[in-house]
């Protein structure tokens, strides 16, 4: 069974500019892949500019994300060889939700009953909406929606907290903070998040080992 996590948004807010330099540290972070299907076409650019504010978010929680551009881009195919390499997370970038609601919904993630899951979808339009309407840089958004897709992946099930970047809903303080580059992790949910990954390795290796033994 699939549990559903969506993130909302709520159009509640004022206006909002600029986006601060974010602070990064010391290299050493574990590493996570994450493929990225480009299904809405969104622009090379953009997209960039989206993975780039995601990075810095994870970044400051200890991991460093590695991404594998798989799907289309201002009419190009960028099919990278490593787009189904085991371990990896798989975002899909479409249009909008299957079944739209009133609220504005950002994006979802997949996740099995014990917790796991690898596959998420970020939604376009409605950050193309909050841009148009807030003058909010795209790529703050979707960034932060990917971290935050990103986020219920690797912290499995109850992943929302009360403050931060794993909050259920964003109300206008938390965009603030999202152009700011001030909407993290929380210390604990950066623990966690590397915890997760470090066992996912440790997994993948132990299969690795199985496979070649099994020659
Ligand atoms: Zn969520």
């Amino acid at each position: 069974m699939l549990q559903m996590f969506t993130l909302l948004l709520l159009l509640t807010f004022p206006f909002l500019s600029g986006a601060a330099d974010v602070q990064t540290r010391a290299n050493g972070n574990s590493q996570v892949v994450v493929s990225v299907y480009n299904d809405a076409k969104m622009s090379m650019r953009d997209l960039a500019g989206a993975e780039s504010w995601a990075s810095n978010i994870l970044w400051q929680a200890g991991l460093n994300l590695v991404w594998r551009n798989c799907g289309h881009g201002a009419g190009h195919i960028t099919r990278h060889v490593d787009c189904d390499s085991p371990g990896r997370i798989a975002l899909r970038i479409i249009p909008g939700p299957a079944h739209p609601t009133q609220d504005s919904i950002f994006g979802v993630a997949f996740l099995a009953s014990d917790g796991t899951g690898k596959y998420g979808d970020v939604f376009y339009q409605p950050a193309v909406q909050l841009h148009k309407e807030l003058g909010v840089r795209l790529a703050d958004v979707m960034g932060g929606v990917v971290a935050h897709e990103i986020g219920h992946l690797l912290l499995g099930s109850h992943a929302h907290a009360s403050a931060g970047i794993m909050r259920a809903q964003w109300h206008g303080e938390d965009l603030h903070k999202l152009v700011k580059g001030e909407l993290l992790f929380t210390a604990e949910q950066a623990a966690q998040m590397r915890t997760t990954v470090a066992r996912n390795q440790q997994t993948l290796e132990t299969q690795l080992e199985l496979n070649q033994g099994s020659y």
